[in-house]
């Protein structure tokens, strides 16, 4: 069997890379004080950066940086010192998608990996790249079954392949749209997601009444379905999107992930596909999702073209702080309203999921109380197990 991949996660700050390397992700990539995209997303300082490289080394697990806008000349001046204190921090490689990094990360001995931002899809452009020193390439989320092992045919190189999460309409690192209807560039961190801006539909001039609505978005991308056919097309890392997604997010889909690829690797002749971890899947993004190009039927159905109504999700309900052992209380700090009667799962770094139904909860003053409902509220939940210290507490799916 081929080598399992790595489980590549997103962290939008450290609490978030701290989730996921305990919810099982072999390494995590993140965006660093200059020269990333997410120019929204609360980056990491170097400071960090630091902790964050000692936090997931510890666990004998990686951190990639990325570096990855398209750079204007008056960058460069600034670029060395940037990867000179990457490099200090102790950083496993960095991201990038203009080749003008590639020669000073090697200077400073940096490993460098091709961001997805060059849409690679072809062997003569990952050749290209190697002979330039990447020493792996995250393909263009458009990349087919058949486009992956070609290239996996003609190259000896490192492939890193989205498995989950949201999908642009464009090529990444093609896109202007944002650029051309709210100057802010999405190739430099400023993306408005015009592809999901709801368009009215105009015919000779006139606006079409009784039209729904137009958008270009796409629905989402998940690999769940042909995961195993991934595995054994010996692709590197499995990458999910998202830098600026909650933690429930991220440990939700990091350990769904992670149970998928333990159990393929456990008994590949028995290995079964559950709907139950669509489900979990579906549910924590509240949006639909297709393999998009990878088995090449990419259609109609792969697009909201007239929109979606977003429902917000209140699946989470608490993540859990503590434990006591001698009462069988988890204090749970609340994310969402619940009552007793409700029947809820908790999903741990350390626990296999299990659900229950609310018996008892306590207030701070540690009186019984029968429904929670302030944000943030710190209260005890008996439960009928030992839980760890981040597991998290939702809704029965
Ligand atoms: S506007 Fe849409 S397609 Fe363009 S970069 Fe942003 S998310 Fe991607």
């Amino acid at each position: 069997m081929k080598n399992k991949p790595e489980l590549l996660a997103p962290a939008g700050d450290l609490e978030r890379l701290k989730i996921a390397i305990l919810y099982g992700a072999d390494a995590v990539y993140l965006g660093g004080p200059m020269f990333g995209l997410r120019a929204n997303a609360n980056n990491f300082s170097l400071e960090e950066i630091k902790e964050g490289v000692l936090f997931a080394h510890e666990k004998k697990k990686k951190v990639y940086v990325t570096v990855n806008i398209v750079m204007h000349n008056k960058e460069l001046e600034a670029l060395e010192e940037y990867l000179k204190h990457l490099k200090e921090c102790q950083v496993d490689a960095i991201i990038i998608s203009d080749p003008a990094i590639i020669s000073v990360a090697h200077k400073v001995g940096l490993e460098v990996h091709l961001s997805t931002q060059q849409s690679t899809l072809n062997y003569e452009a990952v050749k290209l790249w190697k002979s330039l020193g990447v020493t792996r390439v995250v393909m263009a989320r458009e990349a087919s079954e058949h486009d992956i092992s070609d290239i996996k045919k003609h190259v000896d190189i490192e492939l890193e392949c989205f498995i989950h999460g949201a999908m642009c309409a464009s090529y990444s690192g093609r896109c202007v749209l944002s650029n051309f209807l709210t100057a802010r560039d999405s190739n430099r961190g400023g993306c408005s997601q015009i592809c999901r801006w709801d368009f009215d539909l105009y015919g000779n001039n006139e606006k079409l009444e009784g039209e729904k609505p137009f958008t270009f978005c796409t629905k989402d991308l998940s690999m769940l379905k042909v995961l195993p056919k991934m595995i054994e097309l010996g692709i590197d890392s499995f990458k999910i999107e998202g830098r600026m997604r909650s933690i429930y997010y991220i440990a939700t889909i990091v350990s769904v992930y992670r149970k998928v690829i333990d159990s393929y690797y456990e008994d590949k002749e028995h290995y079964q596909y559950q709907e139950r971890y669509e489900r979990i899947l579906t549910n924590c993004a509240n949006r639909e999702s297709t393999v998009q190009f990878f088995d090449g039927s990419y259609g109609v159905e792969a697009q909201y073209y007239n929109g979606r109504i977003e429902l917000s999700n209140q699946d989470f309900l608490g993540v859990i702080q503590d434990y006591d052992k001698k009462t069988g209380y988890a204090t749970v700090e609340e994310r969402n309203y619940f009552k007793l009667g409700d029947k809820v799962d908790i999903f741990g770094p350390e626990e296999e999921t299990f659900t229950f139904e609310i018996t008892e909860i306590l207030n701070e003053e540690n009186n019984k109380i029968e429904v929670v409902n302030h944000p943030l509220q710190i209260v005890k939940v008996k439960v009928p197990k030992e839980v760890t210290k981040l597991s998290m507490m939702r809704k029965n799916i």
